[in-house]
């Protein structure tokens, strides 16, 4: 490892406190046999205490310089991945039972992975993540905030969120610019049942087009003059798309799904 560069580009900052990764271990609740995806071991720090749980590792890796030290350390006890976690075939690499995610989540993946992960959520019974706080913040954020956005609804979507606990950025080498955060996210009991799931993001991406504007203006990208009227009968058109709760936007589509079937 003597010879080792950190590659900014790939996210590469490694933690360097066994209590957080405790704790992160600890909240995943992981237990003997338990099938766990890590994305991006590193050198390992995380790895080593998820093999102490006994579970069925499978971690995925992008840096070949980091190979070497890996299959050094962990031989045979882990399925190492040797790909792109965004490239790699998921449902190839899905067992039957359900995974456990577990990461110190590069931070420039953090969007397209969570995305895939919702593409794949039925597979998954727990992932518990570290990211950059702020990520966490638009993840978690209410209704009417600055930070509440199609990320936020999306990820409420498919699962209930905790936000566990902020790491301090002192606490990584090299010190990234940013403090972290660890979220866990399980997925919803109860999701709502909604028809045409595709239609639906459109309507609440259209509704966060422009985010100073009434769903009146963004809307008009879906429906005609005629068609806003008959919806501002039942609906508050003046509303922007940061303050509508899900409930809300699922009247919407409702209303706009009525409405087209109508006109
Ligand atoms: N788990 C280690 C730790 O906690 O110290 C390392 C975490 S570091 C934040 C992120 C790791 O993800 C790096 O090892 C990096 O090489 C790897 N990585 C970056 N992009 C990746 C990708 N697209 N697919 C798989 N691994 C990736």
């Amino acid at each position: 490892m003597r010879n080792f560069h950190n590659k900014k580009k790939l996210g590469q900052h490694f933690l360097k406190d066994k209590n957080i990764v405790r704790k992160i271990v600890k909240l995943a609740g992981i237990k003997p046999d338990d099938y766990v995806w890590e994305i991006g071991p590193g050198k390992g720090i995380l790895t080593e205490e998820l093999l102490n749980r006994k579970c069925n590792l499978t971690t995925f890796e992008i840096d070949e310089k980091l190979y070497p030290m890996l299959e050094d350390k962990f031989s045979n006890k882990i399925n190492l991945i040797k790909e792109d976690v965004l490239k790699a075939n998921w449902k190839k690499l899905l067992p039957s039972e359900k995974v456990k995610i577990v990461a110190n989540l590069p931070f420039q993946i953090t969007s397209p992975f969570l995305f895939k992960v919702v593409k794949f959520s039925e597979h998954f019974s727990r992932i518990v993540i570290m990211i950059q706080k702020e990520v966490a913040q638009r993840i978690k954020a209410k209704v009417g905030s600055k930070d509440y956005g199609i990320l936020t609804l999306k990820i409420q979507y498919y699962f209930d969120v905790s936000y566990e606990f902020t790491v301090k950025s002192h606490l990584f080498y090299p010190k990234p610019k940013v403090d972290s955060a660890v979220i866990s996210l399980i997925p919803r009991k109860e999701k709502p049942e909604i028809e045409d799931e595709k239609f639906f993001w459109r309507i609440v991406e259209t509704s966060f087009r422009n985010r100073r504007k009434m769903l009146r203006n963004n809307l008009k990208e879906i429906l005609n003059a005629e068609q806003i009227n008959e919806l501002s009968n039942d609906f508050d058109l003046s509303k922007r798309g940061e303050t509508l709760t899900e409930s809300e936007f699922i009247k919407l589509y409702e209303e706009i799904e009525r409405i087209q079937k109508t006109t």
